[in-house]
């Protein structure tokens, strides 16, 4: 495939953007090249500036679980904006989002919207430090949060591709308050209690790690955080950016059975606009601005277009809930393919999947952490992957530490031309 005309956007872009892009996972910096620029996209594929076709296994990183440009969405935007883009004041819409998001998850009964997967995860650790009246917090080596201060201690996804898991720019100040724990061991967390008793205000997981690639908690971890939460009087915080509305409809507090105190969401929420949200128990919830004393605020918060995407991407996923099933049979399916063909051509792999979370890792030994990821990542073989997929038109992220984000609109002949370039790929490995 010729990617000539993406190179020279890209020449351009980075005279006027860092790097040339307003998120650096975009990048190609890990891999190697040039990253591609898109014109439009389509159902389960995009069209490149240089007319290439691709497969696209990235769906802006997750939220467009129903594929590209799905039409109830796209005509839900299209009607709101007609009639004005924000009012800064309460719209109806919101509390039909809200009322919906009430429905599908479990144990919440107050949600509020914000615009990022950051800003929800940032303001739900307020609003933990707040109602617990505690400053610290643990964090998981390799769980991402998204980008503020608190959270840029061993990150993961862009944090951990580029090598800045620790960002400067965040004070020491800010770093003491963020213990980092090691994801699939529960010792380590009650020893870090121990030592830190009556001081912490909150753990905060993704309780399906998609940032380090895709790692499936062992039996009985989720669990034992809840009961360690439950003796400490420390808040538990479920980070569902990713996972939230794709692995159930109440996402992992759904599908694993755990009881969060307080969840996050974002990508899928926004249908593919800028939206995050947290929401917990009305306990919890009635301590924000302006019922409770913990501020938190959004000049375009809730603003109609983003909830009228996210709305509609709701109702169709609550509408249709054999797509949950669908997508994780599809996943599931690509799964035993990819592995086969791997096998055949004696590729070393390990495949994690927990539902539509995939990740292929090219190593021999299992990879159940932060650590054995980073280890598995090392060894150079994913990047030769990576452009061999590309070469072929199937667009995975540019990143050993991402999970493949599955939608629903592949069909099982995309499924079958995706296995049968792994079969090819892998022979230059
Ligand atoms: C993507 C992601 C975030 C950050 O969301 P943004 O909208 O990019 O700020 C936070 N947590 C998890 C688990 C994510 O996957």
């Amino acid at each position: 495939m010729i990617y000539k005309r993406s190179s020279e956007l890209f020449a351009s872009a980075q005279k006027v953007i860092p790097g040339g892009v307003n998120s650096p996972v975009r990048a190609f910096k890990a891999v190697g090249g040039d990253p591609i620029f898109i014109k439009r996209a389509e159902g389960a594929y995009l069209y490149d500036e240089d007319g290439n076709k691709l497969i696209d296994y990235i769906n802006s990183w997750g939220p467009l679980i129903l594929g590209h440009a799905h039409k109830p969405v796209i005509d839900a935007v299209i009607d709101i904006a007609k009639k004005g883009t924000s009012f800064g004041t309460p719209t109806e819409i919101e509390t039909k989002i809200a009322e919906l998001a009430v429905k599908m998850v479990p144990n919440i009964d107050k949600i509020r919207m914000v615009n990022s997967g950051t800003e929800a995860t940032m303001s739900a650790v307020r609003l933990a430090r707040g109602f617990t009246g505690k400053e610290k917090i643990i964090k998981f080596a390799g769980c991402y949060h998204g980008h503020s201060d608190s959270f840029l201690i061993q990150a993961g996804s862009g944090a951990i591709t580029f090598g800045t898991p620790n960002s400067p720019g965040v004070t020491q100040g800010t770093a003491k308050d963020t213990l980092l724990a090691k994801y699939n061991d529960l010792e380590n967390v009650k020893s870090l209690i121990e030592v830190n008793k009556d001081e912490i205000a909150c753990i905060i997981i993704e309780p399906v790690p998609g940032n380090m690639g895709c790692i499936p908690p062992d039996n009985g971890f989720l669990e034992g955080l809840r009961e360690l939460c439950d003796d400490h009087s420390i808040l538990l915080i479920f980070d569902e950016v990713m996972s939230g509305f794709r692995l159930a409809p109440g996402g992992v507090q759904e599908r694993m059975g755990v009881n969060a105190d307080i969840a996050c969401f974002g990508k899928v929420i926004g249908g593919g606009l800028p939206v995050g949200a947290f929401a917990a128990r009305n306990e919890i919830m009635d301590y924000l601005a302006p019922v409770g004393p913990v501020y938190q605020a959004g000049t375009l918060s809730g603003n109609p277009l983003a909830m009228a995407a996210g709305l509609a991407m709701l109702t169709e996923l609550d509408n249709n809930r054999s797509v949950f099933k669908s997508i994780d049979k599809k996943t599931a399916y690509l799964h035993e393919g990819i592995e086969k063909v791997l096998l055949e051509n004696n590729v070393a792999h390990t495949i994690n999947r927990v539902g539509s979370m995939i990740s292929i890792h090219f190593g021999e030994e299992p990879v159940v952490d932060f650590e054995s990821a980073a280890k598995s990542a090392g060894n150079g073989i994913f990047n030769k992957f990576f452009h061999g997929m590309l070469e072929n038109g199937i667009y995975i992220a540019p990143s050993a530490f991402e999970t493949w984000f599955i939608s629903d609109a592949l069909s099982y002949e995309d499924l079958d031309a995706t296995i049968e370039t792994v079969n090819k790929v892998a022979k230059t490995l």
